[in-house]
């Protein structure tokens, strides 16, 4: 088969990259091929009511079933990228088929962190990612008496929430001193923690699992370092994902903790792009490499991407948010947590904060608003965006939560 453009991963990513190619380009072929037997869906959905049954299996998807066909792409579902000659350009998929393109853009996302402990192969434990695994999870929450969850980032605590919605007892245990540890101060972190504890969720900090144990081939319990034995039937595992990579490997594409890619979001291969989970990308707001899991960064950069693959020309420059809830409390993580070197936070001596700011050299670099109000998300990100004004001098206004924030930004940028 030949095409001009080629697309492999089918998710935010892919899905959205046809709409900037079209938008630039309404004639040449494209082709986009996907693992999975799904069109583009929705993953936040899946622990934000999937699970729960809040949200029935057509809410999840982003786009019609169409909408490939109305597109002009040719959407090769159920089918693998196994191997990749950037040189020839052409890939193969597990078919057996061979694809040559003009133009490449990868866009395969991760797969779950595998736990490498002892008899982490057993049944009944659970990883998330796709549908078909929330499918899984979901059909074991109906028999399962008690949940453990292990990771105290993203989906651990998502999985427990959702868990716990649906009425399981669930217990989380984690390496970290508190959740989001990696992200956030510790009376943010430790405060949000208090509300998964009052929501039910019973939580083990600093517990490292060494291992599963169980009878017939499932497990029944896990066992942790300091000794601990937890006995469950629904264990789920969020530590973290894998980059979907490993059909480059014979390719002479830059891979460094992700596929990295310049602004424009092409790699060092000229012609051959990356987008999405899977693309470490020169961030020129915060000027850095970046690797972002977010479906907003997702979804933009495909976008991009896509234009980009028909000769647009467009830096990527976007601030992007992640957005979490525990028991119906909104958190919006903006921008780059990670990147910051002391934190300011939001909110009055004794109360609970209202989020936090990352600040590095003057500059907030990211934050998190929890129950934000208004257009405060808005301000965030503006704020983030404004690399030239130095905000030292804001440093108590931007703390005191009772100063509406798009209000203070807007003053911000004209002082
Ligand atoms: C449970 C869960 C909850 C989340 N909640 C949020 C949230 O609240 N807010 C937020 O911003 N983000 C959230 N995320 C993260 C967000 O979903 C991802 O950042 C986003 O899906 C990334 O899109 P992507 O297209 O880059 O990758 P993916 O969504 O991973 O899509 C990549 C696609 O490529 C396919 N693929 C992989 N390898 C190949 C191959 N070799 N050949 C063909 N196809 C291949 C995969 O099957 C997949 O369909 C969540 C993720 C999960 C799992």
């Amino acid at each position: 088969m030949q095409t001009g453009y080629l697309i492999v991963g089918a998710g935010p990513a892919g899905t959205w990259a046809i709409k900037g190619i079209r938008q630039e380009d309404q004639a040449k072929k494209i082709t986009i091929v996907g693992e999975q037997p799904y069109c583009a869906y929705s993953l936040p959905l899946l622990t934000k009511g999937y699970i729960q049954c809040r949200f029935k299996e057509e809410d999840l998807f982003l786009v019609e079933e169409d909408f490939y066909r109305k597109n002009g792409a040719v959407f090769l579902s159920n089918s693998k990228v196994v191997e990749a000659d950037l040189k020839e350009k052409r890939v193969i998929l597990d078919s057996g088929a061979e694809i040559r393109y003009e133009k490449l853009l990868i866009a395969t996302g991760g797969r779950p962190r595998r736990l490498s402990v002892l008899n982490s192969d057993m049944e009944g434990i659970y990883y998330l990612r796709t549908l078909d695994d929330s499918k899984g999870i979901k059909a074991a929450a109906k028999t399962a008496t008690q949940a453990i969850v292990i990771g105290g980032s993203f989906i651990g605590v998502e999985l427990a929430v959702a868990l716990r919605e649906v009425g399981l007892p669930v217990k989380l245990i984690m390496l970290e001193r508190y959740i989001w540890e990696t992200l956030l101060p510790e009376a943010v972190g430790k405060y949000l923690m208090e509300k998964l504890i009052e929501g039910g969720v019973e939580v083990f900090p600093e517990e490292k699992v060494i291992g599963f144990e169980g009878r017939g081939g499932k497990a029944t319990a896990l066992r942790t370092e300091s000794g601990k034995v937890f006995e469950g039937d629904l264990f789920g595992i969020g530590v973290g994902i894998k980059l979907n990579t490993e059909f480059l490997k014979e390719t002479q594409v830059l891979i460094e903790r992700g596929i990295r890619t310049n602004e424009f979001l092409e790699t060092n291969v000229a012609g051959v792009f990356a987008a999405g989970d899977v693309a470490e990308f020169d961030d020129v707001i915060l000027g850095e490499k970046r690797l972002v899991g977010h479906i907003e960064n997702a979804q933009f950069q495909g976008y991009t991407a896509g234009r980009n693959m028909a000769g647009a020309g467009i830096r990527y420059s976007r601030v992007t948010a992640y957005d979490s809830a525990v028991f119906g409390i909104p958190l919006i993580f903006v921008g780059a947590l990670e990147s910051g070197k002391e934190f300011w936070i939001r909110g009055k001596e004794g109360k609970p904060p209202q989020g936090c700011f990352a600040v590095r050299e003057g500059r907030v670099v990211g934050g998190v608003l929890i129950k934000p109000r208004g257009k405060e998300v808005k301000a965030l990100k503006e704020l983030i965006e404004n690399k030239d004004i130095d905000i030292s001098r804001f440093e108590e206004e931007l703390k005191n939560p009772d100063l509406d924030l798009l209000t203070l930004v807007n003053r911000i940028k004209i002082t």
